[in-house]
């Protein structure tokens, strides 16, 4: 929600000094200004280094990739497949995922969007190469969601061979007082954290008062958490559920529920699970997975979580895991978020049109054709 509109320059215009930044929640734009700025924008970085100079050579080649979501059965007790090279040389993987099967994926040039959106050829690939691999069907009434990412491949100005789009990191000051860092793997972001950071103390002549930290930090609720932390939320907390009638009545806090929290929020799983139990939002977001109520109020308050759609794709999986329950669960989602945020009924309204346009370019087996890009609903 604070997007650079621009980038500041010193006033003989050879370095970057700071950036124009738009709130795109209040539309309101103010300046920040920084020894060095660190433009980390993914597919979309070169439009952040044209904003220093307009004549720059592209450094990403984006590329879209595909996955789909299918049911449990099909990555039994733990199990998953990876074929590394297919019958047309293609990697093609099935492996369990947040309770269901993640399986992908392809690999071709794209225009860079804001919203990709699979398309139906690109499922079927993914579907009929694991076919090959199994002695049951995989049908496309099983795909509970289908999306689109791309990915930053990056090319190093710099390199001699311009023709090697590389899978490694990049890390180049185009312009003074700007470090571009792309490219790489989301496995690989303390390492390319580090790169970016190294790079940013050369070019800003900084002096940090030690070296690099990011091996020894963990993520936020990994201190002192234990793979057995989850029994101890099963034993301590109740889910209390509102019932339709109004009354609030007691849940156990299961086993599904209790793992899920404490894998997704480590040792502040118990936060969450205080607010299921003390405020009454203990039911479960969605049938059949292990999301609460109590995620949402959490999300708003600790987490920034600001619309429908943060809470559905990047606070909890559920529009990747399931497109159509995440619709059915958006009604409720949206209510817990305007109490916390105090929206109008306006702005509900338009959360829950912005949800539904956003689960559109998520191609499960129910709106298979919907407005796919190839195929035009026909
Ligand atoms: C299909 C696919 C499969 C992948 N598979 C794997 C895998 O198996 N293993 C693995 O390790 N990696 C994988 N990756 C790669 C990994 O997801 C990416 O490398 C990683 O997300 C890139 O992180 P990033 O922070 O550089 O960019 P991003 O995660 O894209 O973040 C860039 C951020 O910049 C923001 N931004 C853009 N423009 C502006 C602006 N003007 N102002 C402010 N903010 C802006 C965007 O909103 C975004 O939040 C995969 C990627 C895809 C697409």
């Amino acid at each position: 929600y604070a997007e650079v509109v621009s980038l500041i320059k010193d006033e003989s215009g050879e370095r970057i000094i700071g950036a124009r930044i738009r709130d795109t929640l209040s539309g309101k734009e103010f300046d920040a200004f920084a020894k060095v700025v660190v433009n980390a924008a993914g597919p979309f970085c070169d439009s952040v280094r044209k904003m220093a100079n307009n004549d720059v050579v592209p450094m990403i080649s984006p590329s879209s990739g595909v996955h789909i979501v299918l049911p449990d059965y099909y990555s039994p007790d733990g199990m998953g497949l990876i074929v590394p090279k297919t019958k047309d040389g293609r990697v093609v993987f099935m492996l369990p995922w947040l309770g269901r099967t993640v399986a992908g994926t392809t690999d071709s040039s794209t225009a860079i969007t804001m919203l990709p959106e699979p398309h139906e050829d690109e499922i079927q690939f993914i579907l009929d190469a694991i076919c090959d691999y199994l002695n049951v069907q995989v049908r496309r009434s099983d795909v509970l969601s289908a999306w689109s990412g791309i990915r930053p491949l990056a090319m190093d100005p710099s390199a001699k061979n311009t023709e090697s789009i590389s899978r490694d990191h990049v890390v180049f000051e185009d312009y003074p007082g700007l470090i571009t860092i792309t490219g790489g793997k989301w496995t690989t972001y303390r390492s390319m954290a580090e790169d970016a950071v190294n790079a940013a103390i050369r070019s800003g002549n900084l002096k940090p008062a030690n070296g690099c930290v990011t091996d020894h930090l963990h993520i936020l609720g990994g201190y002192g958490w234990d793979p057995a932390s989850f029994t101890v939320l099963a034993q301590n907390y109740k889910r209390m559920k509102r019932t339709y009638g109004g009354k609030i009545i007691p849940g156990a806090m299961d086993s599904a529920v209790s793992k899920h929290l404490s894998h997704a929020y480590g040792t502040l799983a118990t936060q969450v699970a205080s607010i299921a139990q003390n405020e009454g939002l203990g039911k479960r977001l969605a049938h059949g997975y292990p999301f609460l109520e109590a995620e949402v109020a959490y999300c708003a308050r600790h987490e920034y979580c600001e619309s429908a759609v943060d809470f559905i794709a990047r606070r909890c999986r559920l529009a990747f895991l399931d497109t159509d329950a995440a619709g059915r669960a958006l009604p409720r989602i949206i209510e817990i978020l305007a109490l916390e945020r105090k929206w109008d009924k306006a702005r509900q309204k338009l959360e829950l049109q912005k949800g539904k346009d956003f689960l559109e370019t998520f191609k499960s087996s129910k709106n298979a054709q919907f407005r796919d890009g190839k195929h035009n609903g026909q």
